[in-house]
């Protein structure tokens, strides 16, 4: 194996659990795909047992000393359907990347994880799945139900857009160097989307943000603060939503926050929430 110096700047924690190893191999060739887009191969720990198993692999790899070793492999063991491309997954157009029937999957560099899975979502239309390994608490949220301490705005928004499930959980060990943290490998299927839409998605979104920013808050009193209404008619939208008014975001499920967005109009102080988001002040 030739030797590398893991570069914390791109998260190179390497897999190095050949029995998860497998697992994940199985999983996704399991699905079926016809193309495999992976992001991060690094030194092809999944990418080349997974390119016997699937027809087609396009691997993403920000690190050209990473693609380098990589690509020499690849030569070396004479694979014909692994395309590597260097580069930046949050830079590139990932549209020419994902044809229909593309399974997303990746070891994911824990600090871009978040901005990966709002680039995965914008072209999920075309996605059989999409399969993560994810910092453990990330996962958690992405997958939490109503009730438990981990959801929030982040479960409930992709809660709608997809199925999300926790397949497989990794101690740190796992990993070569070892990191802080431990992980999941979680599947989220946009062929399975909640099954009740909003009409408007882009309010939707505000809303659960607004409503999760004041997470302490009862319902009643968010919605004085974000909309500026006053109790009673506070009280009356929620009475219509079935919502009970002393109820908080953490035990809302995500129906409720549905029949409310249908029932609210825009106004300054959702957009007054996206300002702190894009600050990063932090929910309360
Ligand atoms: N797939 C390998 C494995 O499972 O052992 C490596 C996973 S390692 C956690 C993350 C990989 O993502 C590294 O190879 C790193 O260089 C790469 N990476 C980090 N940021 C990236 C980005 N923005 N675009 C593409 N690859 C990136």
């Amino acid at each position: 194996m030739v030797h590398i110096h893991p570069k914390r700047c791109y998260g190179q924690n390497f897999l190095v659990n050949k029995g998860a190893i497998e697992r994940i191999v199985d999983v996704i060739s399991g699905y079926g795909p016809s193309h495999v887009l992976e992001i991060g191969p690094g030194r092809g720990e999944i990418t080349i047992p997974l390119s016997f198993r699937v027809p087609k692999i396009t691997a993403v790899e920000i690190d050209p000393e990473l693609s380098g070793i990589l690509r020499d492999k690849i030569e070396d063991l004479k694979i014909e359907n692994i395309h590597l491309v260097q580069g930046d997954f949050l830079a590139i157009d990932i549209l020419p990347l994902t044809p229909k029937g593309t399974i997303v999957m990746g070891n994911l560099p824990y600090r871009v994880s978040t901005p990966i899975l709002q680039r995965v979502e914008k072209v999920k239309d075309h996605l059989m799945r999409a399969v993560f390994m994810l910092q453990k608490e990330v996962a958690e949220r992405i997958s939490a139900s109503p009730g438990s301490k981990a959801y929030g705005s982040l479960s409930v928004l992709i809660q709608y857009n997809a199925r999300v499930r926790v397949l497989m959980r990794l101690k740190r060990g796992s990993f070569w160097p070892i990191p802080q943290v431990d992980s999941a490998l979680v599947e989220i299927d946009y062929q399975r989307p909640y099954p009740i839409r909003v009409k408007n998605e882009e309010l939707f979104r505000e809303l659960v943000k607004g409503i999760f920013f004041y997470r302490r808050k009862t319902l009643l009193n968010s919605l004085r603060y974000l909309f500026g209404m006053d109790t009673d008619m506070a009280t009356e939208i929620l009475k219509d939503a079935d919502i009970p008014p002393q109820v908080r975001p953490g035990e809302l499920p995500i129906e409720a926050f549905i029949r409310l967005s249908e029932r609210v109009r825009p106004t300054g102080s959702i957009s007054m929430v996206r300002y702190f988001e894009q600050q990063g002040t932090k929910e309360e």
